[in-house]
């Protein structure tokens, strides 16, 4: 199926994988040891399902395990290395973090905010947002960090929806060199809630702001606090965050995760993936706004004492080359990304990239996606220059961690691009048909989990059946992501797209993300989404849309001919698309996923309505502008 590349970094730790098989709840138990708690657990895991507790009766601080316990040795070492778009940056030590969450956390207390109440981060990414997550965490507010590129309406229905009492943002942020007004967001969103007591501002882009009497400026709380806070002693599960999903499937979900479990499960499968050292220079682009953010951007790194590099804008601005710029600036040596992101680098070619020294780098990674095989080669050689392992880790907002990945930390795995290789120690993934039954290598089928483990999320927020009903009801005890999967021969687990997206052709299925994969490996397309619509005669036909990389000016008659050649040779007849439109734009959430329920509606005629109120966070612009150009090309072709 695939070519293998052996490449790792020596680690060879089989013992820890034994003892993760030969019992998962003691094996956990072992790595949240590696955590500082005020107080032991009683029971490791109190499993009643779906409900999982785990380390109950422990009392622990996410604030104090990311900050305090890193000042004997780290008060001195960069915590934060922070680029703004417009060329600002920061360096923010171990010290100064605890401090500037010290008095935040007092902040908070002066404007009533007590253990368990919900406080909405509504910011760019500006190292005060971490500060604030850690804060909240400090007192047990728990924290709904809202994507600043939300509309109104989306920040209203989510401040509604956890009630928060408190909500921080920033007059603006930047964005590709233009400030984006957040306040005026804030005051339009929030109009009419009395529960909500207090806006604390940010003066980021100091464009001129309207203070309202709930209104407060950062700089003028934090001037007035005390630097002495002692961290909470907080129950192992209680809530550290709501996240909402980023609704690339539907409606945006409010996921509750935990704090000791969550923790855990960050602590372990940051070391074991990225195999962290002291001096390492991390970064994660993701935006603080998604999972990714939480995470491995605040969570993790911060566990592990590391120094990590925090970028404010687009990953394009001013032009092309700007992440390569900041990984040469700040001699990264681990770049975690995603693979639309990859799939854009890829699009501008190899001299830009080459022309940066990348020799830092030693490990890189993605998430968020499947990664075309030839993009993973692409980011082997061009980025990781042939030496870098890349880890591809499955995991999701309601997972907390990464469930699926390799983890060059512990063990040497030879890599097989597209695929995360192997589940994590401690966590039971396999690959079941529509009766639940396993299926055999090679065949496609569902991913499930059959087990607890400590990220997962604690329930939906204020929604315990909608929790059962998602994840809970389509297998008895089996954890369903909704995820389409194959396992080969070998063990190595392939994700082939949603579930909801399998295209059903003739009676075969076929993964969107093997199709794709397959019209991405034709040397000038940089891009590709395919989707289903119903068809009288074959059940369902295939559509499928094409970016070309920049600067190709092959006849696209010609190109379609290729890309179809292709597919027949790659996958089969069966796979080949009714039709093929050629675009610059496809429609993505702004956490990079194709929205293949868009596209799908297009191509059955349906009425899209009005893209700015869509709950995703999607890039109105850009969709509205991919909307217009398919319709168009639709038309022409008709
Ligand atoms: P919603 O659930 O509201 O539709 P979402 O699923 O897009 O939103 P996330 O939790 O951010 O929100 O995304 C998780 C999904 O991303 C996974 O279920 C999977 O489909 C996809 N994914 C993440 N990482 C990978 C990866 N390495 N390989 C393949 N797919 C991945
Ligand atoms: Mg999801």
């Amino acid at each position: 199926m695939s070519d293998t590349y052996n490449i790792g970094l020596g680690n060879n730790d089989t013992d820890t994988r034994q003892k993760a098989d030969s019992d998962f709840v003691s094996f956990w138990d072992d790595q949240a040891k590696n955590l500082s708690w005020f107080s032991p657990w009683e029971k490791t895991l109190d499993w009643n399902p779906p409900f999982a507790r785990w380390f109950v009766g422990g009392t622990i601080n996410a604030s104090y395990n990311a900050l305090d316990v890193n000042q004997d040795t780290k008060s001195q070492k960069a915590a934060i290395l922070w680029e703004g778009e417009n060329g600002d940056s920061r360096i923010i030590t171990y010290g100064e973090m605890l401090t500037h969450v010290k008095k935040f956390s007092n902040v908070l207390k002066s404007l009533g905010v007590e253990k368990g109440d919900r406080v909405t981060l509504y910011l760019p990414m500006i190292p005060e947002l971490p500060i604030a997550m850690l804060a909240c965490a400090r007192i047990g507010a728990t924290h709904t960090v809202i994507f600043s590129g939300f509309s109104a309406t989306s920040i209203r229905d989510r401040v509604d929806d956890s009630k928060s009492k408190v909500i921080v943002t920033a007059d603006g942020g930047y964005r590709r060199g233009k400030i984006v007004k957040l306040k005026e967001v804030v005051d339009e969103a929030i109009e009419g809630f009395d529960f909500v007591k207090n806006v604390v501002i940010v003066e980021r882009t100091k464009n001129e702001i309207i203070m309202n009497s709930k209104d407060k400026l950062w700089i003028d709380l934090m001037n007035d606090a005390s630097e002495n806070c002692p961290a909470e002693k907080l129950d192992s599960v209680h809530p550290l965050y709501i996240l909402y999903t980023s609704g690339t499937t539907g409606k945006p979900k409010g996921v509750l995760h935990g704090t000791g479990g969550y923790l855990t499960h960050l602590y372990s499968t940051f070391k074991w993936a990225f195999d962290i050292k002291d001096t390492d220079v991390f970064f994660c682009t993701a935006d603080i706004g998604w999972v990714t953010g939480h995470s491995y951007v605040v969570y993790a790194p911060l566990l592990h004492g590391a120094t990590e590099i925090m970028y404010e804008g687009a990953p394009d601005f001013p032009d092309a080359s700007r992440m390569w710029d900041i990984l040469e600036k700040y001699k990264a040596t681990i770049f975690y990304t995603t693979p639309t992101a990859l799939r854009m680098f890829m699009k501008f070619g190899d001299d830009i990239p080459n022309s940066f020294d990348l020799s830092t780098l030693r490990l890189l990674g993605t998430v968020g996606e499947p990664i075309n095989p030839e993009v993973w080669r692409w980011y082997y050689k061009t980025i990781g220059k042939e030496k870098c392992p890349i880890i591809d880790t499955w995991w999701q907002t309601e997972t907390g961690g990464m469930l699926i990945s390799p983890l060059p930390g512990l063990e040497t795995i030879p890599l097989k691009p597209g695929s995360g290789t192997r589940p994590i120690p401690g966590v039971n993934i396999t690959v079941v048909d529509e009766y639940g039954n396993d299926v055999e290598p090679n065949t496609k089928g569902y991913l499930v989990v059959k087990n607890p483990w400590p990220g997962m999320l604690l329930t939906l927020w204020d929604d315990d059946e909608k929790y059962k009903t998602v994840y809970w009801s389509k297998y008895e005890n089996c954890y369903y992501p909704g995820d389409y999967a194959l396992k080969d021969t070998d063990g190595y687990l392939w994700l082939l797209g949603r579930a909801d997206d399998v295209l059903k052709v003739a009676g075969h299925r076929i993964g969107t993300a093997e199709l794709e994969s397959c019209i991405v490996s034709h040397d000038d397309v940089a891009e590709s989404a395919v989707c289903g619509i119903p068809d009288e005669l074959k059940g369902e036909v295939i559509i499928a849309f094409v970016v070309l990389k920049e600067g190709v000016d092959t006849e696209t008659k010609v190109l379609e001919k290729e890309i179809v050649e292709k597919i027949r040779t790659d996958i089969g007849a069966i796979a080949t698309p009714k039709q093929i439109y050629f675009v610059s734009k496809l429609p993505k959430t702004r956490s990079g996923k194709i929205m293949r329920r868009l596209l799908k509606a297009i191509g059955n005629n349906e009425k899209i309505g009005d893209v700015s109120t869509l709950e995703d966070g999607a890039a109105v612009t850009e969709v509205q502008t991919a909307f217009d150009e398919i319709q168009k090309s639709i038309k022409e072709s008709n």
